[in-house]
């Protein structure tokens, strides 16, 4: 590889990178029921989509289950982050399980847009990945006025009622200039679209994509950790390449570098999704360092100090045991706000 860049190796470090509010709370909201409850603590799907989570949690006790019929009757059971419809409420409720609903508030606030626009009968175009537990979950709360529209390609099939009664809402974790994208599509279609009353794709999504962005350009190759099933994960090594990233690559742990990757590379890039413990990005930093990118410059596009209250079941039986709000339990986290958010 030719590189115009400077000759000293170098990382450039994306921030904000990792934990979101909402990945932070879900996560804790399982550490703290295994602490008060006990193992076993079922969760439907997995908590966060991140290997290394879900492992070290079902070391702890979790039990991760697709479906609550998988959970014995009257257990205690977490939803994950990227909520649930409304039949599966009523499938927990059944088998009379004992939920702790660990569902990002800021995916909560779009299944509320859902369920507003839906009573007013608009046809509301949900884009988003078709089969994604969020988009599920969300269309699930009104399954009669959502389509989920996959990409802008997906534009020309969509077909509604009242072209003059549709809004678009999206996952909290896709691309924002995709989406844009697809957007501009559908207003050229439909050109009395609603937009949704606030920004769905969510804070912590567009920060990490805005960071990137930033750093993209002045490198030879941008590392993200990630899962596989993580869509803002994902997502950032396609935004990566967008912005002008010669190579980039997802990576759930630092031994999955390849060293042919760094041949000839001055700069690197590494970011992490929304669900990486920042433990998973030191140890990547670290296997540069050995390969000889030590020097390590931080390029920081915003401050995050969101804060969200622990899932308000569990909230409620720490407080009646006496027990403090749940603090950090593992790494670098900010504390939980006592109150909800
Ligand atoms: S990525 Fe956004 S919507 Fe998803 S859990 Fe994090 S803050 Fe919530």
């Amino acid at each position: 590889m030719t590189s115009t860049l400077p000759d000293a190796k170098r990382v450039l470090l994306a921030a904000p990178r990792g934990y979101c509010a909402g990945v932070d709370r879900a996560v804790i909201a399982v550490e703290k029921a295994l602490e008060h409850y006990g193992a076993p603590v079922y969760v439907r799907k997995e908590i966060v989509h991140n290997k290394y989570v879900v492992e070290t949690l079902s070391e702890r006790g979790a039990v991760f289950v697709d479906e609550t019929d998988e959970v014995p009757e009257g257990a205690r059971v977490v939803f994950s982050a990227h909520g649930v419809s409304p039949a599966v409420h009523a499938a927990a409720a059944a088998r009379s399980l004992q939920t702790i609903d660990a569902t990002c508030p800021l995916v909560t606030k779009v299944h509320k847009e859902a369920v507003r626009f839906a009573s007013d009968d608009f046809d509301i175009l949900l884009i988003g990945h078709d089969g994604h537990e969020e988009v599920e979950g969300t269309a699930g709360e009104a399954p009669d006025h959502i389509q989920v529209v996959n990409s802008p390609d997906d534009v020309d099939h969509v077909v509604v009622r009242d072209p003059d009664k549709v809004v678009w809402l999206s996952q909290t974790t896709l691309s924002v200039d995709e989406t844009m994208e697809t957007v501009r599509r559908l207003r050229e279609r439909f050109p009395s679209l609603q937009d949704p009353p606030s920004d769905d794709i969510c804070y912590a999504t567009q920060n990490r994509q805005v960071a990137v962005k930033k750093l993209a350009p002045s490198c030879d190759v941008v590392i993200v950790v990630g899962s596989a099933n993580s869509s803002n994960s994902v997502r950032l090594v396609e935004v990566a390449l967008d912005a002008g990233a010669r190579a980039s690559y997802r990576i759930d742990r630092a031994a999955e570098i390849d060293p042919a990757w760094l041949d000839g590379a001055t700069t690197v890039g590494v970011t992490s999704g929304a669900s990486v413990p920042e433990i998973l990005v030191r140890d990547v930093l670290d296997r540069l360092a050995d390969a000889g990118f030590g020097d390590v410059e931080e390029v920081r596009t915003a401050t995050e100090d969101l804060m969200f209250s622990l899932p308000r079941e569990l909230r409620a039986d720490l407080k009646a045991a006496g027990q403090a709000p749940a603090r950090p339990t593992r790494g670098p986290r900010r504390a939980i706000a006592v109150e909800p958010v």
